[in-house]
């Protein structure tokens, strides 16, 4: 990993970032900011640093951070919790049949509430006869009729709340899934102010901790929802959906049996703007398509567009993408390239696209298999045995089911409660 210098350091400023108040450092806690800083080449790095150690608030001494590298850990990250289709279906099966067991519990008190709604129609009706009847005088009549107005407004407000809640939470429950269904494929396509809301919707905070893992507290409903116990029982569940339910394996609600002690309703019943948002765009398919610019760009505080990563395709030389072609052709992969010259892996397949080479698909190369095997049974997690190889935790997960290895549930160590 590069570190930024305070020597080569000429000039540092406050930029902005989509991760920017997002991230955190994993030492000590604070923000990480922007840094630009422009080395005696005059190349520009952007990296992140602790807001901390930068203002000497704490004796952090955490070292900065190549802006690309912390983007690509939560790019990772993201396709590390996308769940497939499978897990999709048991989780919406089994928290369905949970509210429907919650809806089944309330209906007593329905019940109930319906009941009084009806004695106080009745009510009502006995004192306009008698009022007729001259039994009783106008003043009390309207008297009465206020209270049971006013009971009545009241009883009908519960039961209205209890069919909207869990229409408005079910409803929350869906978009939550079909977001978590698509959350890689919707972050790597989209732009950063959309990625900016992707983070606010999963993320309350993420640490980078030293050895760049990432510890993340999610925001509700997704730390439930990501809870591997209640992923293993909504699996289970479904595996036996087609079987005949007993009473033994149903359970209502809160201390249920399958997503013991969560509150349901509280779960899905108030869900963040940033969530609304981005399940909206996506029912309105806004991510369908490809919006990442080919250069990642941040913005500073005047709007002046800058690099994100030091040494653009602008300082490439012909001659080094000669260099790049030929070491492309010869099997070096694009993640290995970008850091072999400094830029971004879509900068290096921008200049292989220029000159008409073919990407190859990022698949786990034949060479690397065995040790991949070897690696992952050593008990690294999926993703940190893609990026020895520059692949995807995908790649890496398909290559080695492949090969008959058996793929840990979870592997989401790097993951706190909050
Ligand atoms: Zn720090």
């Amino acid at each position: 990993m590069l570190t930024a210098h305070k020597s080569a350091v000429e000039a540092t400023q406050i930029h902005d970032h989509y991760l920017k108040g997002t991230i955190h450092c994993g030492q000590c806690g604070s923000r990480l900011i922007v840094s630009n800083a422009k080395n005696r080449h005059g190349n520009v790095y952007c990296y992140f640093v602790c807001s901390g150690r930068h203002s000497q608030r704490t004796t952090c001494d955490r070292s900065a951070i190549l802006i690309a590298d912390i983007e690509k850990l939560i790019e990772d990250y993201y396709q590390r919790i996308q769940i497939t289709p499978a897990q999709h279906e048991g989780l919406a099966g089994m928290l369905h049949h949970e509210f429907d067991q919650l809806m089944s519990a309330e209906v007593e008190e329905l019940a109930q509430l319906t009941a009084n709604r009806d004695r106080l129609q009745h009510e009502q009706e006995r004192l306009l006869q008698a009022h007729y009847a001259d039994a009783i005088p106008l003043a009390l009549l309207k008297r009465e009729q206020d209270r049971i107005l006013g009971e009545l407004d009241q009883v009908n407000r519960r039961i209205d709340a209890h069919h909207g809640e869990y229409a408005d939470a079910r409803a929350h429950l869906d978009d939550a899934l079909n977001l978590l269904a698509n959350c890689a494929d919707i972050y790597s396509r989209c732009d950063d102010a959309n990625r900016r809301l992707c983070n606010q919707a999963f993320f309350t905070k993420v640490y980078i901790d030293e050895d760049d893992e990432l510890r993340v507290e999610n925001n509700r409903p997704f730390e439930m929802l990501l809870d591997p116990e209640i992923n293993a029982n909504a699996l289970t569940w479904a595996e036996n959906e087609d079987k005949a339910r007993t009473t033994a394996n149903d359970s209502v609600g809160k201390g249920s049996s399958l997503v013991r002690g969560v509150d349901l309703r509280r779960e899905f019943e108030n869900p963040s703007s940033a969530l609304v948002t981005v399940a909206s765009r996506r029912s309105r398919s806004v991510y369908k398509a490809d919006r990442r610019p080919l250069e990642p760009t941040v913005v500073d505080s005047r709007g002046r567009m800058v690099r994100a990563v030091g040494m653009t395709q602008t300082f490439l030389i012909p001659a080094q993408v000669d260099e790049l072609v030929a070491r492309y052709q010869a099997g070096a992969t694009l993640v290995e390239l970008g850091e072999r010259f400094s830029v971004h892996r879509r900068t290096v397949a921008a200049h292989l696209v220029r000159r008409s080479v073919p990407i190859r698909g990022r698949g786990l190369d034949e060479s690397h298999l065995a040790k991949a095997v070897e690696l992952y049974a050593d008990g690294l997690t999926l993703m940190e045995v893609g990026s020895r190889f520059g692949v995807s935790q995908q790649t890496v997960r398909r290559a080695l089911a492949a090969e008959g290895v058996v793929i840990r549930p979870g592997g989401r160590r790097a993951r706190v409660s909050a």
